[in-house]
């Protein structure tokens, strides 16, 4: 993952090796490899020309007069410290809360949306888990999207394979289904409520009235848009209108176990406002971590 940026990064402590002092010369050569490697690795193009802007400025304003043997810092050190702190700015602050409702007001309600393949039914079914395990929940699993037999049959097992109910509808209508499963969550002592939406191939707007309806009907405090990090890009593009039509609280990025070129991560929240929340790691139901932007920044600098 990311060896395109980290490629950029590591040409860049190759150009400052045996370097005495930073110069507005290695300065520009270096942000020029970085520049490269970023576009490469599908960043926005406002973004990194920002990022680019902001670390020459640091760079040449605090920094041109650090020589190697004044201090411990040697001048690569310090350049790749000012990107470090430039990448961790654009991703944090850490953001990975979950917003539970007073039980005794009802169960917390939290909804997946995404295109379809992002990942959602799998990401629904890791949340389920991640709310046992670590806020000993119990949660009730809804299969919104009536329109797919597979998606639901899929939820099904998940379920199963997690000992967690789930109540879905095949053909049903999915407001109803959502509203539904508020009254069954309070019978069956369930606390709370994860509604797998309807995804479609690219977003169209019968998707975004009846994701607006759900919303509207079943007021969940947590909306969670899963994005797929192979798709680049286009996971940005796709935030931006769905975050635009439904104010999400965050994003859950998938897939990031392959080799996706990580650019949308590192986009995501400077064109959107919205955190990245947690990151999936595979495909088992144990596979998602929360999002740390600091280990991401070093990852990236290898
Ligand atoms: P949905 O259509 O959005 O519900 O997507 P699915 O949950 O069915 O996932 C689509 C495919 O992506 C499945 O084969 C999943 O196993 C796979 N998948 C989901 N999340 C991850 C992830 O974090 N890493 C990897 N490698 N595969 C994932």
């Amino acid at each position: 993952m990311f060896d395109v940026v980290s490629k950029g990064f590591r040409d860049v402590r190759n150009r400052f090796e045996g370097k005495r002092e930073i110069t507005e010369e290695n300065v520009e050569d270096a942000l020029k490899d970085i520049r490269m490697s970023m576009l490469e690795a599908d960043v926005n193009f406002r973004i990194t020309k920002n990022f680019i802007e902001r670390v020459k400025e640091k760079a040449l304003g605090e920094v041109v007069r650090v020589k190697a043997g004044d201090s411990e810092v040697t001048p690569g050190d310090h350049f790749i410290k000012i990107c470090h702190d430039e990448l961790e700015g654009l991703m944090g602050p850490v953001d990975t809360n979950i917003t539970f409702q007073n039980p005794r007001i009802g169960p917390t309600k939290i909804m997946m949306v995404g295109l379809q393949g992002s990942g959602k039914t799998t990401t629904t079914a890791k949340l389920a888990k991640l709310c046992i395990d670590q806020h000993k929940k119990k949660p009730l699993l809804v299969g919104a999207d009536v329109y797919r037999p597979a998606a639901i049959e899929q939820l099904r097992v998940l379920g199963q394979q997690l000992g967690v109910p789930v109540h879905a509808v095949e053909g049903g209508d999915p407001v109803q289904v959502c509203n539904d499963a508020l009254k069954i969550a309070k019978e069956q002592e369930c606390d709370v409520v994860i509604f797998d939406t309807a995804g479609r191939l690219a977003i169209d707007d019968v998707l975004m009235t009846e994701l607006e309806k759900i919303v509207e009907t079943t007021k969940p405090e947590n909306i969670f848009l899963v994005v797929d990090a192979m798709i680049g890009q286009d996971a940005v593009n796709t935030a931006h209108e769905f975050n635009q039509r439904l104010e999400i609280d965050g994003f859950i990025m998938t897939k990031l176990d392959g080799d996706a070129r990580g650019g949308a991560a590192l986009s995501i929240k400077e064109v959107t406002g919205k955190p990245i929340k947690f990151i999936g790691v595979g495909e088992k139901v144990e596979a998602l971590e929360p999002f740390r932007p600091e280990g991401f920044a070093n990852r990236i600098l290898g």
